[in-house]
């Protein structure tokens, strides 16, 4: 049985002040069992006062990303064991927007993400088409091509990752894919995991909100989110977690 997980992403925001703002307020409401894991992910600079504000709390920490070197001259990269030092427990690699802004390749995100590994943390691959290869009908051949080598370069370990699918196009944009349409590219890539697929968390990715995360969650292949914009909101991000 995979225990669902809900991820906020909060990709370059927050400040001291506003991410403290935002965890006390969401603390506040925590309360209760939790059928879901929960993991914020605030920018590298930020992770040892969020580590700090989450002290006590069953809400885990995460990275944005990390350098697929172990250390040396990569001026500006963070290492996976600095990031496992600060108590990390998820980190994310390959999201589109590092892909399509740092031209990441999907060897070098499958790289990151056994770095990752190396350091006892897990790994989140996001993959997900842009809307131009969607309507090209090529949605499941460059969820494929994004795989492949993490799918290559793990082996045995393919167990210990979660994937996020992410369509470039549903990202900060109010669209959702409808449930219909992410959950048959999540069966996809489950199938695509062979072996390892029924233990991997596969999160849906893109406009995540209250108003449409139990739809989404209800699906079979649908493991939970990994959520932008709402996460930034102690309601909207406490919502989304329990629906899940
Ligand atoms: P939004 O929820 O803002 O669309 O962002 C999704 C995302 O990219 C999470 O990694």
């Amino acid at each position: 049985m995979r225990r669902s997980l809900v991820m906020g992403n909060w990709k370059m925001n927050g400040s001291l002040a506003a991410n403290q703002v935002l965890l006390e307020a969401l603390l506040a409401k925590w309360q209760g069992v939790h059928k879901a894991e929960v993991a914020v992910a605030p920018v590298s600079l930020h992770l040892a006062q969020v580590g700090q504000l989450l002290s006590g709390s069953n809400i885990q920490l995460a990275a944005q990303d990390a350098s697929a070197h172990a250390s040396g001259a990569f001026t500006g990269e963070v290492a996976a064991a600095m990031l496992s030092e600060l108590d990390c427990r998820y980190v994310i690699v390959g999201h589109s927007e590092r892909r399509q802004y740092h031209a990441e390749s999907s060897e070098l995100v499958a790289k990151k993400a056994k770095a990752v590994l190396a350091e006892g943390m897990v790994p989140v691959v996001c993959v997900g088409e842009t809307l131009s290869e969607r309507d090209a009908g090529q949605t499941l051949a460059v969820i494929s091509e994004q795989l492949s080598p993490v799918i290559a370069l793990f082996g045995a370990s393919l167990a210990q990752i979660v994937v996020a699918y992410e369509p470039v196009w549903a990202i900060g944009t109010g669209k959702t894919a409808t449930p219909e349409q992410a959950q048959a590219v999540h069966a996809f890539i489950r199938d695509q995991l062979g072996a390892a697929g029924e233990q991997v968390r596969i999160l849906y990715g893109g406009s995540v909100k209250p108003a449409n995360a139990e739809a989404l969650f209800a699906k079979t292949d649908i493991d939970g989110a990994l959520v932008g914009g709402a996460a930034l909101k102690a309601d909207d991000f406490y919502a989304i977690c329990r629906a899940a």
